[in-house]
């Protein structure tokens, strides 16, 4: 394990780029990088609460990204880049979770998710690994979440978007193994930030807070590896299900009420806020 000495020396001016991070993980994110010495910008498709968040931190760079448009991408790079320096560490964070039955979800709803969740995340990691492989050095760090190796009920969209970003981030890091840039996936449970307002969370299981994914991102910074679970024994019942029959693992997570978390459990007006904005209503 390594101590708070060799983690700053590891970190310490690294240029890191982190999308959505007005808020939530990624502001999370950008607060211990920025603590640990880096050079942290972070974007936001929310300009005033992103000029807010990084103003408070005291950061360099901060402003709007919209990681569902190339153009807002690159011009954000541009500009750390030329503010900071080549970019080391790419963390793909945002990303939204509208919940609800199949049937009840709008097309331009489904569309949005795969846009944020799965074309943002491959975007970005396409131009952080133009500008990093000419340089054989870099990281692209993608958020994913547990929901990217299980099936939940009132997510499906959403599951298949953070399947999608760990077959993504697999394969691009197979891709690149020898160029130098490397490339890592982060699994978080539900954590307590906007997205999961109004929803009970996994039987049995503690929500995550935003400080322990940072946390895990800086590990992974410190010591790149393929994928991270957090928190740690919501990931061992993860891994461990995949060894089960099928009927088993389905019927238990029936027992613990798996079908309602998302759907009729949903306390409708603690969510509302956030819905509207994940679906781009507010
Ligand atoms: P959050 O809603 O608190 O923050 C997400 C941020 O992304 C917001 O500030 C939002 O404005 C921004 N964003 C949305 N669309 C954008 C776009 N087009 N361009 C740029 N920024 C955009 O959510 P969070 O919980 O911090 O989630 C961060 C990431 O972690 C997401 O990818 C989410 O799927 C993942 N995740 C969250 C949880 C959880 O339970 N909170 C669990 C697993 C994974």
């Amino acid at each position: 394990m390594a101590n708070a000495a060799s983690i700053g020396l590891k970190v310490r001016d690294k240029v890191v780029v982190i999308t959505g991070g007005a808020r939530g993980i990624g502001l999370a994110t950008a607060t211990a990088l920025h603590n640990l010495g880096a050079k942290v910008a972070i974007g936001d498709v929310d300009e005033v609460r992103v000029k807010e968040s990084g103003a408070a931190l005291g950061l360099d760079v901060y402003g709007k990204l919209d990681v569902t448009d190339a153009h807002s991408f690159s011009e954000f790079l541009d500009e750390v880049e030329r503010q900071l320096g080549p970019i080391d560490v790419l963390v793909n964070n945002a990303g939204i979770m509208p919940v609800g039955r199949i049937v009840d979800e709008p097309d331009a709803v489904t569309r949005r998710i795969l846009d944020i969740n799965v074309y943002g995340v491959i975007l970005g990691s396409k131009l952080a690994a133009q500008r990093m492989v000419p340089r054989k050095s870099g990281h692209v760090i993608n958020v994913a979440s547990l929901a990217g190796e299980l099936y939940i009920v009132g997510l499906a969209t959403y599951c298949a978007s953070k399947h999608a970003v760990l077959a993504f981030t697999d394969a691009a890091r197979l891709e690149y193994h020898s160029s130098g840039v490397k490339f890592s996936a982060v699994l978080p449970t539900f954590v307590n930030t906007e997205l999961v307002a109004g929803t009970p969370g996994m039987k049995g299981f503690r929500n995550a807070e935003p400080a322990e994914i940072a946390d895990a991102i800086v590990g992974l910074i410190v010591r790149p590896k393929p994928r991270v679970r957090i928190t740690k024994a919501a990931g061992a019942m993860v891994v461990s299900q995949k060894f089960w029959p099928r009927r088993l693992a389905e019927g238990l997570n029936r027992l613990l009420g798996g079908e309602h978390v998302f759907t009729d459990d949903v306390d409708v007006e603690k969510r509302r806020a956030y819905e509207a904005r994940a679906r781009g209503e507010d």
